[in-house]
């Protein structure tokens, strides 16, 4: 897992410095709402929290293992949409995700795109899970 210190701006978009925003949640604290642990699994992505991916994955769609594409940079993060409230153990959030090709790629391997999802989140005994999106 790569290291980012907390001080540093939070890769999930919201302004915040790392401490303050998804740390808490890659290390193990329950995000409040789902757009919470989305953020999380996104600056998960960002700086390579495998462990952190399939933690918050839920058991009945969790993948065995996970190998992250090291090729590409996770660069910002664009909530569209979201439902569900703080009451309910069920949301959805939609997102952007926009990535693309570390420095150094040899230009004709270069990309660079956005992956748009309509992601399901379910709440379990206090907890955020991700089962799969759209
Ligand atoms: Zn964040």
């Amino acid at each position: 897992m790569a290291s980012l210190s907390d001080d540093s701006r939070c890769p999930c978009g919201t302004g915040e410095v790392f401490g303050n925003c998804c740390a808490p949640v890659l290390r193990g604290k329950p995000a409040p709402t789902a757009e919470a642990l989305m953020r999380s699994r996104f600056t998960a992505f960002a700086v390579s929290d495998a462990a952190h991916l399939l933690a918050t994955w839920h058991p009945s769609t969790r993948p065995g293992t996970l190998d992250l594409d090291e090729s590409v940079l996770w660069q910002r993060l664009d909530i569209l949409a979201t439902s569900g409230g703080p009451f309910d153990d069920a949301a959805r959030v939609e997102f952007a995700a926009h990535y693309r090709s570390r420095p150094g790629t040899p230009p004709e391997e270069r990309v660079r795109g956005v992956q748009r999802e309509n992601s399901r989140f379910v709440r379990e005994s206090g907890r955020w899970y991700y089962v799969d999106g759209a």
